[in-house]
């Protein structure tokens, strides 16, 4: 069978909106506020009384956001439209750092927004699992998404051929994310992706 192009998306940020909903959890379920003063989700979670929650509190709190709240996170305009036209000509994989129980849930609900894809769940660096997606699908070509720098850091490290675009699709922390050196272009919004990775996918594909 014909090599077919890889795309490996993230999901929150990327294909999903993450924060305008989890402050909604916050402040609905838990009567907490969550500001966007530095990119760091520990720490701005504040009490009424403007006190931080312990960082030993904020994992529950994700856990449950993602447990009870994930079907609040409306897709990322455009993003639908681009996976669709480019899932005719690649396979499309989201690489997304959430629990493992969680990640049934996201497959789901991201096919009900019209993303019906493959989801892995993950921890930590993407380096490492997405070179076992190489390995898998011995792609013609593959291309990597993220909103964070620290994972394209990590993809560089373990698959430096991949193609690796920065996206910061969400307004409300495009300012607060720095520069992802490890990225070769970066676009915030779909359409200006997609035209990105078609261009890419024409120069590659014979
Ligand atoms: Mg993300």
């Amino acid at each position: 069978m014909k090599a077919r192009p890889l795309i490996v998306s993230d999901c929150d940020g990327v294909l999903l909106h993450f924060i305008a909903p989890f402050v909604d959890y916050l402040r609905e379920v838990h009567g907490l506020t969550l500001r966007m003063d530095s990119f760091a989700l520990t720490g701005n979670v504040k009490q009424a009384d403007g006190t931080p929650v312990p960082a030993s509190a904020f994992p529950p709190l994700l856990d449950g956001f993602f447990a009870d709240w994930m079907h609040n996170q409306h897709p990322i305009a455009g993003a639908a439209d681009a996976l669709g036209l480019l899932a005719r000509e690649c396979d499309v994989v989201v690489l997304t750092n959430i629990a493992g129980h969680h990640a049934d849930r996201r497959t789901t609900e991201l096919a009900r927004v019209g993303m019906p894809y493959r989801v892995i769940g993950n921890q930590g660096g993407k380096g490492a699992p997405l070179r076992k997606l190489l390995d898998e699908f011995q792609p013609s070509e593959t291309i990597f998404i993220d909103d964070l720098p620290p994972n394209h850091a990590s993809v560089a490290t373990h698959a430096p051929h991949v193609h690796r675009l920065h996206m910061v699709a969400e307004a409300e922390v495009r300012h607060l994310i720095p520069a992802a050196p490890d990225a070769h272009a970066r676009h915030d919004d779909w359409p200006a992706m997609l035209s990105h990775i078609e261009t890419i996918l024409k120069g590659k594909t014979p």
